[in-house]
């Protein structure tokens, strides 16, 4: 038979055993949850892998079964992950923000053997997982009894074959946070996983190389961390993960005693480093980029991170796209103008790389054009893009093959993609929308605003009305009639909020993001009027 190429299974064993070989003694540093650094390097990570990857062949686990992992961001998580990807197994990414229910639900819908936990999640992981029979071994990372990892991979060697399986074989799972009804499993494949690792690490998309040193404060049970342990690996950059202390100070400790040149996290994780470098008027001088994502990031946040030479790259994806969807970096045209008109591309989530397409569209499913201003519901497809939700009956894909992700979005001519709303999240007043995402970035621009949000409330006449919450920032005071003013400024008088609470703090929801539903049900519901 000719083959006139090699055959090269695209399966993410290869990451690891690229770095072990190539990048063998770059340095893993790893912050315990008990705030201890360790450290460890590509190489022994991987020798650490294949032992975890023989225990877990000892306990019977098979290709396709699923394992689960419910860590912070750490050296062991990392090296349970291509333990449990190296055999074929599917690693399971639990999310320890969850309640306790919700955890039981996806536990037992994924059908979990063994799971990896820190030992300060032992009791909400013995919530999740006592009911369910189909749970066999809990394992501790971090824990020194005969249930942790040393004694669970001591009996075992370094010797494992990996890979050398379709590469459209499952590696991964991540579910939802189900904002609306139960979580949904997205199951990511080994080629799924690879391609999107490749198309990360462009230029135009993350940009990653073996000269950076990586922080991601997004943990790696958040959509694979952005795809940023992986890339990582791919390219051997030293790798530095923070474990549960992500306050700001314990982020600039760590960052500043690593020479972290790159960091990633959603936008309410950066306010707090930015406060306290501003508390202590200290800098990250190494620090050059700031990668942004999961909610919008406001022009404040830019210029805060600006001010300190620190470039912040916007971003934009979902659990259903691997994570990356786009990226905001700079074409030939749009660095050439001028700052003003720059900064508000910079804004937007940018641009797709290969790999990804996207559309917008009207309620009838017609393209809507590339006019920056006609926002539409977004879609996407491509190579890590989800196809069916796992133990789902059906594609959750239309007819051309594209995914809606409940996003509304405008795309200018120059192929900049901004989010305007959640579908969900959009008021509809009147028969217009008004998008909450830009009534809180305006809110944002205010000097003593910390936090804002926008939530629809049911009104009578016109279906419905925004309601605004407000934070203020620690010491500071606003009025009502200051917020107004400053809103006026951008917004027509029948956008303006109805109402303007001011609150103390704002709940986060499971990845860091404000909870929208649960504002919807305290205060749209319960009928503030
Ligand atoms: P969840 O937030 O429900 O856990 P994901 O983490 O998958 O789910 O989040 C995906 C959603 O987060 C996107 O559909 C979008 O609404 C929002 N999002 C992600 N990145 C951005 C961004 N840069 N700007 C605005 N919204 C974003």
């Amino acid at each position: 038979q000719f083959r006139p190429m090699q055959h090269w299974p695209l399966t993410v064993d290869k990451f690891i055993d690229h770095a072990a070989r190539w990048h063998g003694q770059t340095e893993i540093v790893s912050r315990g949850n008990d705030g201890m650094v360790s450290r460890t390097c590509w190489a022994d990570l991987r020798l650490k892998a294949k032992r975890i990857s023989n225990a877990l062949l000892a306990e019977g686990i098979q290709p396709g079964d699923r394992v689960g992992t419910l860590s912070m961001n750490s050296a062991d998580h990392l090296a349970a992950w291509f333990g449990i990807m190296g055999i074929g197994a599917v690693c399971h990414t639990l999310n320890p923000r969850l309640a306790a229910e919700q955890l039981e639900y996806i536990v037992r819908h994924a059908g979990d053997q063994i799971i990896f936990a820190d030992a300060e999640f032992a009791p909400l992981i013995s919530a999740a997982a006592a009911p369910n029979p189909a749970v066999r071994r809990i394992i501790w990372l971090d824990g020194d009894g005969p249930e942790g990892l040393g004694a669970f991979i001591s009996p075992h060697g370094e010797d494992c074959a990996w890979g050398e399986f379709h590469e459209d074989s499952p590696a991964g799972l991540c579910y939802t946070s189900g904002t609306t009804g139960n979580p949904k499993g997205v199951m990511y494949t080994h080629r799924s996983n690879y391609l999107h690792t490749l198309m990360a690490m462009q230029p135009d998309a993350l940009d990653l190389s073996a000269r950076d040193v990586w922080l991601p404060v997004v943990p790696m049970f958040h959509a694979n961390a952005w795809g940023l342990t992986f890339a990582a690996a791919a390219v051997g950059a030293k790798l530095v993960l923070p474990g549960r202390h992500v306050d700001g100070e314990s982020l600039y400790n760590l960052m500043e005693a690593e020479g972290v040149t790159v960091t990633a996290g959603v936008p309410t994780v950066w306010q707090s480093l930015l406060n306290h470098m501003d508390a202590r008027g200290v800098n990250l001088d190494k620090l050059t980029r700031a990668l942004v994502g999961g909610a919008a990031c406001s022009q404040a946040l830019y210029l805060a991170f600006e001010k300190r030479n620190i470039l912040v790259q916007h971003n934009w994806g979902m659990t259903e796209t691997s994570p990356l969807g786009t990226a905001c970096t700079l074409t030939t045209n749009v660095a050439a103008l001028p700052a003003e008109a720059q900064l508000r591309q910079r804004l937007k989530q940018g641009r797709v790389a290969i790999g990804v397409d996207m559309r917008i569209v009207n309620e009838r499913g017609e393209a809507m054009p590339h006019d920056g201003r006609s926002p539409g519901f977004l879609q996407v497809r491509g190579h890590s893009i989800v196809d069916t939700y796992f133990g789902a009956g059906r594609s959750a894909l239309d007819a051309d093959g594209f995914f809606d992700t409940g996003d509304v979005a405008t795309i200018d001519a120059m192929g900049y993609m901004q989010i305007t709303d959640r579908a969900k999240d959009v008021i509809k007043s009147g028969g217009e929308w008004i998008s909450s995402v830009d009534m809180e970035n305006a809110v944002l621009m205010h000097p003593a605003a910390e936090a804002a949000a926008v939530i629809a409330i049911p009104h009578p006449k016109w279906d419905e009305r925004p309601l605004l919450m407000v934070k203020a920032k620690p010491g500071c005071l606003i009025s009502e009639e200051d917020v107004r003013q400053h809103l006026a400024r951008q917004f027509a008088k029948w956008e303006l909020p109805d109402i303007i609470l001011f609150v103390s703090t704002v709940p986060l929801g499971a990845t860091g993001k404000i909870d929208k539903k649960l504002l919807r049900d305290r205060y749209a519901t319960g009928g503030v009027h």
